[in-house]
């Protein structure tokens, strides 16, 4: 066998034939995922629900997986059917995608790559920020005010597509709608996307959804069954939006991204309102148990409206570190671009337990 050969020097090839990916690709700090802890109640660091997979999901599963030969339904016509019930819109605005980060990696490929503006608060969803730099998007941020988004000064920032999360991941705060409306009127942005993935965490007055803004073309609203519907690892979430946005998307999106199994477990989840209801009021509650502990220990937290609070850590690093010891993960304020800071999610009870441990012997 021959002896292979140094192939030509190509774009992208470095001076010693290193493949290089595109510089926009090199430059970008890599998203930080939450590191599970050692346990399951430990585990603060995803915003995911304490609660496990309800029997009704694990039955659908077990149901679904007969028929892995078969590819899935493409469009999730089932599940789009159900969700434009639920939600009082035609089935045709809504596009289900593997976990709302596709939709997201979607929406910039459609309206900003290659160039486009995209338009984020600072500190941002890191996702959204990433898939615009991916892509070749500028990513004009525009810093929080009083811990949130400023919509003022996003206002006069024109953009291809402005992200605003509702309530906003890391902050937890969250918008009144007649702000959002009044936004939607004024801004410079051509399209608008609403991430909700903690909505339904809201309190009552301010759990008010910007899906019936949709109708005005500009605006598209992002959801998730990663929260609410605790299914994180099945990866499913879904936008609505015009009928023209969720065609222009359907293009060329990655035709069978969301499994059958994912769109199983999703069905029985959207038929089990009840969990959903239990879910959000054990999380409007603990979620004010939890800053009240670290209040306790002298730590101030924002308000927050959504599954985690923000807990303002001076000395971020060595709390990360002694509730690490306790059996806790907890997420740096440093990777999410609010050095100072630590967030938790709302823990199940035996995760209030280590938590008080460890709080307690310091
Ligand atoms: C968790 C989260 C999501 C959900 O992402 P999935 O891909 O649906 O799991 C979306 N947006 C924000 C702001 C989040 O924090």
């Amino acid at each position: 066998m021959a002896a292979a050969s140094p192939g030509p020097e190509r774009r992208g090839a470095g001076a010693r034939g290193r493949l290089r990916p595109r510089p926009a690709i090199e430059a970008l700090t890599p998203y930080v995922p939450g590191r599970p802890a050692g346990s399951r109640d430990g585990s603060l660091a995803s915003n995911e629900s304490p609660l496990p997979t309800s029997a009704a999901v694990q039955r659908a599963l077990r149901a679904a997986g007969h028929d892995l030969n078969r590819y899935p339904d493409p469009l999730a016509g089932e599940l789009r059917a159900r969700l434009g019930e639920e939600l009082g819109v035609d089935p045709e605005q809504v596009l289900v995608g593997n976990g709302s980060d596709e939709l997201i990696y979607l929406l910039v490929i459609a309206y900003a790559a290659g160039g486009g503006r995209v338009l984020c608060a600072d500190p941002p969803y890191r996702v959204h920020e990433i898939a615009a730099l991916a892509l070749g998007a500028e990513v004009v941020r525009v810093p929080l005010r009083d811990w949130a988004h400023d919509l003022e000064q996003m206002a006069g920032v024109e953009a291809e597509l402005a992200f605003i999360g509702n309530p906003h991941n890391p902050t937890g705060t969250a918008l009144p709608r007649e702000q959002l409306e009044h936004f939607l009127r004024t801004c410079r942005a051509r399209l608008v996307a609403v991430d909700e993935a903690y909505l339904d965490f809201c309190d009552d007055a301010l759990a008010v959804s910007s899906i019936p803004l949709v109708a005005s073309g500009r605006l598209v609203c992002l959801r998730t069954f990663s929260k609410i519907a605790g299914l994180a690892g099945a990866r499913v979430g879904y936008m609505v939006g015009s009928v023209e946005i969720v065609a222009a998307l359907r293009r060329f999106r990655p035709a069978f991204s969301v499994s059958s199994l994912a769109q199983a477990a999703a069905l029985a989840a959207l038929a089990d309102d009840r969990r959903r209801q239990r879910l959000r009021r054990y999380t409007i509650r603990s979620r004010r148990r939890l800053a009240a502990l670290f209040r306790e220990h002298g730590y101030a937290s924002l308000p927050s409206q959504a599954n985690f609070i923000l807990v303002l850590a001076p000395d971020e690093q060595r709390l990360v570190e002694r509730l690490a010891a306790a059996g806790i993960s907890a997420r740096p304020g440093s990777t999410l671009g609010v050095p100072g800071a630590v967030r938790l999610s709302v823990p199940s009870p035996a995760g209030f337990e280590l938590l008080e441990r460890a709080l307690a012997g310091s």
